[in-house]
């Protein structure tokens, strides 16, 4: 099961929750449920980078050290 961190829109408190379902967790210390769960930095960068740097490349291919792709078929 995943924990995820979220921050509360009410009072800006941080926590962590462990999510079981769908349900929405509460703030701890406001227990208003205007709560925005937090992305994992470095896997939605890694997942959004990594994505356009294949899609950015195309001036070198992966299946050779050619710059033009011409010369393999890729
Ligand atoms: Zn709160």
């Amino acid at each position: 099961m995943p924990i995820y961190e979220y921050t509360c829109q009410e009072c800006n408190q941080n926590f962590e929750y462990l999510v079981m379902g769908r349900e929405n967790p509460a703030c701890p210390k406001c227990n208003s449920t205007k709560v925005i769960r937090l992305m994992s930095a470095c896997g939605f960068i890694s997942k959004g980078s990594g994505g356009q740097t294949v899609k950015s490349s195309s001036s070198s291919c992966s299946g050779c050290t050619a710059t033009s792709c011409s010369s393999c078929g890729h």
